[in-house]
């Protein structure tokens, strides 16, 4: 069942579309992975769900409530951690944790519990009594987290939640991802690191210029990249002949010396296509020593749709 619905939603900077008519449906108990380059709407997307920016086009449902007509409903039903901080250094980690605690409501021994909760949650227990001010950036980002999340929302929604911090802090958000997931909460997680919305996301959406691209789960986004197969074959050498002969077969589409001794091939998919190359190596003389298929990824979709790189390149 979906639980969040874009409906062709638009948010406009002056003339500008940030973004462009999306369309879009979360559904129950996933994790849902949004993807995109720097300026791609993710953020604006985010917000607009939140209630944090207006929606000039289209609609945003959560359970069916509209963030137009019923904004409280909706936001009763989500947590955000934001990308930039929002915690107070004056407060102690359990009195933030408090202040968000009473906006939802909550009051007395269940805002207790609650507040003791979402920061055992985040592994914070023993610095209830701290100020933030002493804090890494990643404590700080888990702090983030434990405002988000004391109300046991049903959608949490974190925004770029692992951008400069320590490789240990990164570890522990991603693990407590998982874990709100498997305690029954659907999770939205942007980000521009690939990598990690690979590794986490039960289905991801590529978002470029305001717009979503692509969306599926991992299998179904491989299924749409194409047949064809990249290899690296490891040799004991490498002849200009072989070289020509595989440039010439119909069905090698590429192969390259990337390195001494190393053959970088790309296949159309079909089993002649590596039978005739490793025939042709035999031919010449060449031994293979050692031959690793390359899996495609989701920098690869990106590129095959848009033509440019997904990575960061600030
Ligand atoms: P992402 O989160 O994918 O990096 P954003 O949602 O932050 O992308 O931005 C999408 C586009 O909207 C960008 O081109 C950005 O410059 C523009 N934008 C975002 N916020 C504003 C704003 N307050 N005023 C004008 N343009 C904005």
């Amino acid at each position: 069942m979906s639980l969040v619905h874009f409906k062709e939603v638009v948010k406009k900077y002056d003339t500008t579309l940030s973004v462009n008519h999306l369309s879009l449906a979360i559904h129950e108990g996933e994790i849902f992975g949004l993807l995109g380059p720097n300026g791609a709407g993710k953020s604006t997307s985010i917000h607009m769900l939140s209630g944090l920016l207006s929606v000039d086009g289209g609609d945003i449902t959560v359970e069916g409530y509209s963030v137009r007509k019923a904004p409280l409903e909706v936001k009763r039903r989500i947590g955000l951690v934001p990308q930039d901080l929002a915690i107070y250094d004056s407060l102690t980690a359990a009195e933030n944790v408090t202040f968000f605690a009473r906006l939802y409501g909550l009051g007395g021994k269940l805002l207790r519990e609650r507040v003791a909760e979402a920061l055992e949650f985040v592994g914070l227990q023993d610095k209830a009594k701290a100020k933030p001010g002493t804090f890494s950036g990643g404590m700080k980002r888990r702090l983030n987290i434990a405002c988000a999340i004391m109300h046991r929302p049903k959608l949490i929604i974190m925004d770029e939640p692992t951008v400069g911090i320590d490789p240990q802090s990164r570890n522990h958000i991603l693990e407590s991802v998982r874990t709100l997931n498997k305690l029954g909460s659907t999770i939205i997680y942007t980000s521009h690191y690939m990598e990690e919305v690979e590794a986490i996301s039960t289905r991801v959406g590529i978002m470029d210029r305001g717009r979503l691209i692509v969306s599926g789960t991992k299998e179904e986004l491989r299924r749409q990249m194409g047949q064809d197969e990249q290899l690296i074959l490891e040799v004991d050498r490498i002849t200009e002949e072989a070289m020509a002969e595989i440039a010439r077969h119909p069905r090698i589409k590429s192969a390259e010396e990337t390195q001494p001794r190393t053959l970088q091939v790309v296949l159309e998919e079909s089993a002649t296509a590596l039978q005739d190359l490793l025939f042709i190596l035999h031919k010449h003389g060449i031994g293979l020593s050692k031959l690793t298929r390359i899996e495609p990824d989701l920098e690869t979709l990106f590129l095959q749709l848009t033509g440019r790189s997904l990575r960061d390149r600030s």
